[in-house]
């Protein structure tokens, strides 16, 4: 048996086009949307997401305003540069590429970013509307997640979801989306004991542990949806071997770059077993870059269309 791949990137082009319209409805009333988009540092990562989701902008018609502060930048520093975005009627999204520099108090700087430009839906208005099930915008991922799985028409009432990890951004997000949609959840994170038998009663399984390919075969119930949020670069030539010996692609690309990217679920086991699976690239990625999009576009329709 071999499970249905969720193809990501389909489903990130799916949400891009229905936005279109919405977008040249917005330009042609009032305004295109606009997102500010706030990188601190040169974490080359980060630099790597903000491009991609600044191009993805570009290629929409919605307004990117691009904020770089340096590396060193303070706390009270970065809330003045906040202060004017917050307060311009013509930004709907501000994005704060996470993670900040250590020297930054989070908590503190996203206080400034009011609900109704929590395009990221961090905040704790926004988590709050999500506990509550009320309007707000959702985090990215989770609520990428929650499209895909509507998308392919996969049950959710009734089923048995377990998540693995439990952050703010990932794991909590995903659990109150399923619960909202009436699943049963169970939330695992690093004190949970006999991890495998938790996971293996999952109708839905969701990793968002940040561990290479932690969860094996005992984990996996077969037939379950594998959603694998995990990204995880390897640079271990017999792990990648290990890992990938039934996909000689990828092993072609590991010794051209070096390294791969790997999911928190065994991706022999998770196709293998699974009765729908997300692969390690193209499947959670482009959702949530997708998500963003949706958010601001929602965001400027709440500004504008009201
Ligand atoms: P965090 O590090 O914030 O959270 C990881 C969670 O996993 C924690 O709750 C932690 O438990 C739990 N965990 C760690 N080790 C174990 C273990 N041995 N057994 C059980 N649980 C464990 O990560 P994020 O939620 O931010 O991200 C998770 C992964 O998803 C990462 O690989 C990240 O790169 C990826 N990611 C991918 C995105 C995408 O668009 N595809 C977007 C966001 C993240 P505890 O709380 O007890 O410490």
């Amino acid at each position: 048996m071999s499970g249905v791949v969720l193809d990501g990137k389909k489903i990130n082009q799916e949400i891009l086009n229905e936005l279109r319209p919405r977008i040249a409805t917005l330009s042609a009333k009032k305004r295109p949307p606009a997102l500010a988009v706030v990188l601190v540092g040169n974490n080359p990562a980060s630099q790597i997401y903000v491009r991609s989701k600044v191009k993805t902008c570009h290629e929409l018609g919605i307004r990117s305003i691009e904020i770089t502060p340096p590396e060193d930048t303070t706390t009270d520093d970065l809330i003045q540069q906040i202060i004017p975005l917050a307060n311009d009627p013509d930004v709907d999204g501000i994005l704060v590429q996470m993670p900040l520099p250590k020297q930054i108090d989070t908590e503190k700087v996203m206080s400034y970013v009011d609900a109704s430009r929590d395009v990221d839906g961090f905040g704790l208005q926004s988590l709050g509307a999500l506990v509550l099930n009320r309007h707000a915008p959702r985090a990215c991922t989770p609520a990428g997640i929650l499209e895909m799985l509507k998308r392919y028409q996969i049950p959710i009432a009734s089923k048995h979801a377990v998540i693995v990890g439990r952050s703010d951004i990932v794991g909590k997000p995903m659990a109150l989306l399923l619960l909202h949609e009436n699943a049963t959840v169970t939330i695992c994170h690093s004190r949970t004991q006999n991890l495998a038998d938790e996971c293996r009663r999952a109708d839905i399984l969701v990793a968002a542990i940040g561990r290479a390919a932690m969860l094996t075969k005992e984990y996996i119930r077969p037939g379950a949806v594998v959603i694998d949020v995990g990204m995880n670069r390897i640079s271990d030539k017999a792990e990648v071997q290990r890992l990938f010996a039934h996909e000689p692609a990828r092993l072609v690309s590991f010794e051209k770059n070096g390294t791969a990217l790997v999911g928190d679920v065994d991706p022999k086991a998770m196709k293998e077993l699974s009765s729908y699976y997300t692969p390690v690239p193209g499947g959670v990625g482009p959702l949530t870059i997708a998500m963003l999009m949706a958010n601001t576009v929602q965001l400027a329709e709440d500004h504008l269309l009201q």
